[in-house]
């Protein structure tokens, strides 16, 4: 089993941005909102749970999940939403922790934006915050994604906060400077980070021995 680092921060903070920047260095990547998507993907299990719960209708033509319908749902119904979470969780939870055995690699980044939340820092041997202040997360989210800012900070607020997540952290990166300026910063930091885990990941396997 790799070194794993857990990689979080909340909503709009460059996870994926800094992500890429280790992806590019060869890094193997666990991500926590990919496994949701392939845990429902067509054909699964839990989608014909899915399907048998709420209808056909939920589906697309392809088989695949309609997600906006779900979505709404979900939304109008929360008892709805409890009975899925309560299907889904567990199911990610899983499979991320079947993919870190699985990990051949000396460290894997597990990014997970719960990470603090749902309590896996434990599962970590380091943890990496993605850190801006929260105008910063609201800017970059909103712009990203035309999200409405009280959706936004409703999100932010279910997170959580700023203190906690660097209370938590062995690591952080900031990145609060604009990336037009701050790429070659970046850079150089996820690299330092790159060979500050091969060099831990070396440890761990020499102790493990
Ligand atoms: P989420 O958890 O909401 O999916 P995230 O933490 O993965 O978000 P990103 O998607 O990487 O965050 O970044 C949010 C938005 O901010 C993106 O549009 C991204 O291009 C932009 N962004 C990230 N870092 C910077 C930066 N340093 N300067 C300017 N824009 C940035």
């Amino acid at each position: 089993m790799s070194y794993i680092v857990g990689v979080t921060g909340g909503i709009g903070s460059g996870k994926s941005t800094i992500v890429d920047l280790f992806a590019e260095l060869g890094v193997e990547i666990i991500d926590a909102d990919i496994v949701a998507r392939e845990v429902v993907a067509k054909g699964s299990p839990l989608l014909g749970k899915i399907a048998e719960h709420f209808g056909a209708e939920i589906l697309l033509d392809s088989g695949e999940l309609n997600r906006q319908a779900l979505r709404q749902i979900v939304f109008e119904r929360p008892q709805e939403k409890v009975w899925l979470n309560n299907l889904l969780h567990p199911a990610i939870r899983r499979e991320m922790l079947h993919q870190l055995a699985q990990s051949q690699s000396l460290y894997v980044l597990w990014v997970v934006p719960l990470l603090i939340e749902n309590d896996l820092t434990a599962f970590c041997d380091r943890v990496l915050v993605i850190d801006v202040l929260p105008e910063t997360q609201l800017l970059r989210a909103a712009k990203r994604d035309q999200n409405k800012i009280v959706l936004i900070k409703k999100i932010m607020a279910s997170q959580v906060s700023r203190e906690k997540r660097l209370s938590v952290a062995d690591d952080v990166v900031n990145n609060e400077p604009e990336l037009s300026q701050n790429l070659p910063y970046l850079r150089q930091k996820v690299l330092e980070l790159h060979y500050q885990y091969l060099q831990f990941a070396k440890e761990k396997t020499k102790n493990n021995a």
